[in-house]
């Protein structure tokens, strides 16, 4: 298949990751920031093919992950409101609140829908004039074009019930706080292809001058990310800092100039708290005044909700690099699947879950050896 498997070629693979390990002379650790890229890493044992020339930390690029527990919980609370449908993309629904899931207000009867689209939401509010129909906006500058086009139209074409929660974040302020913590090991970033193809790369050029650091935009099949970390490695190695694009099939410096303009006009960044990560100056995403009508929030008075996030659950470690998944103590005996107590165990980009569906056998393998 064009485009899919000429990415996926092992003889390709095997001679980038010979190129890797030639190149690199000594072990470098870099962080890819998007959970898609976690999980073809972790499922195609990139780490393990890398050895000793490169340590792949995981980054907080999953959108559900990072979806802060006071969102959640406001959602939790709208969806068990007897006038509210409430809209969401599906791998929201089994992430934990305080009390429950969106799973779980479905099962007791509140009106929890899938969508695929949040123009599919705004289709919802026109076929139910009695009820307020509210979507779910999260993710990173990736869902961002699609949700300011629902919210766009919905001023348009003039729904007055529907309205949506906002939790977006962006990347960037995430890549400083990351670079500015004191016990930072990230030496190379793989920025995430998709964000960059809405974004193009103009705001890592000033990240990667102002602390030393390479950046690489790439995609999320094996050999863009091997060929990825061959280009940070050659950086590395050069002392070179520079943004470079190894995703030359999808992202241009500029990015998708319409889809970020639709962004500003609907948009305005604002400090954002991560979930298990706290807040992060200028990091979120939040209706403009001029489309205050369609915010849930101010609409249903949610007001600043503060909880306590679960001590047992180390989502903010593995979001930050710091912890592996399979070193959290609850990793796949009180935290699975099945039965998650963090989001990274939930979605299907979480590096928890990637873990566990891929590595775990690997992981076990090697403290089997050791102990
Ligand atoms: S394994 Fe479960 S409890 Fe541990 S950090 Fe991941 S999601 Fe949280």
């Amino acid at each position: 298949m064009r485009y899919l498997s000429e990415y996926r070629d092992p003889e390709v693979a095997r001679s980038l990751v010979h190129q890797i390990r030639d190149t690199a002379t000594r072990r470098w650790v870099m962080m890819e920031v998007c959970g898609g890229q976690t999980h073809t890493i972790v499922k195609q044992g990139l780490g393990e093919l890398l050895g000793d020339a490169v340590e792949m930390i995981h980054g907080p690029g999953c959108p559900v992950c990072v979806t802060p527990l006071e969102q959640i919980d406001k959602a939790l609370a709208l969806a068990a409101r007897p006038d509210v449908i409430f809209a969401s993309f599906g791998d929201m629904l089994r992430v934990p609140g305080s009390d429950c899931d969106l799973q779980q207000v479905r099962a007791r009867g509140g009106a929890v829908r899938v969508v695929y689209s949040p123009l599919d939401a705004l289709a919802l509010a026109q076929a139910n004039p009695d009820k307020e129909v509210v979507f779910f906006a999260v993710g990173f500058e990736t869902t961002a074009p699609a949700n300011a086009m629902a919210v766009w139209r919905a001023r348009e074409l003039g729904v007055p019930n529907f309205s949506v929660l906002v939790s977006h974040v962006t990347v960037p302020p995430a890549m400083r706080a990351i670079l500015d913590a004191p016990d930072n090991r990230v030496q190379a970033f793989l920025a995430a292809g998709h964000v960059c193809t809405v974004m193009g790369w103009t705001e890592y050029e000033p990240i990667a001058a102002e602390y030393r650091v390479p950046i690489v935009v790439t995609g999320f099949e094996p050999i863009d990310i091997l060929e990825g970390i061959h280009f940070a490695v050659r950086q590395l190695e050069d002392g070179r800092h520079e943004v470079e694009n190894q995703y030359v099939r999808a992202v241009t410096r500029a990015g998708t100039v319409p889809a970020r303009s639709l962004v500003e006009q609907v948009f305005r960044l604002a400090d954002r708290k991560w979930r298990g990560i706290g807040e992060i100056p200028g990091s979120g995403l939040v209706l403009r005044d001029e489309f205050a009508a369609f915010d849930a929030e101010a609409k249903f008075g949610l007001g600043d909700v503060t909880v306590e996030e679960p001590a047992e659950c180390r989502a903010g470690d593995v979001l930050r690099g710091r912890l592996k998944p399979h070193q959290c103590p609850a990793f796949g005996s009180r935290c699975t699947p099945e039965h998650p107590l963090g989001a990274p165990m939930v979605s299907s980009e979480g590096a928890c879950a990637a873990y566990y569906n891929y590595g775990r056998f690997r992981e076990m393998e090697v403290v089997g050896r050791g102990s």
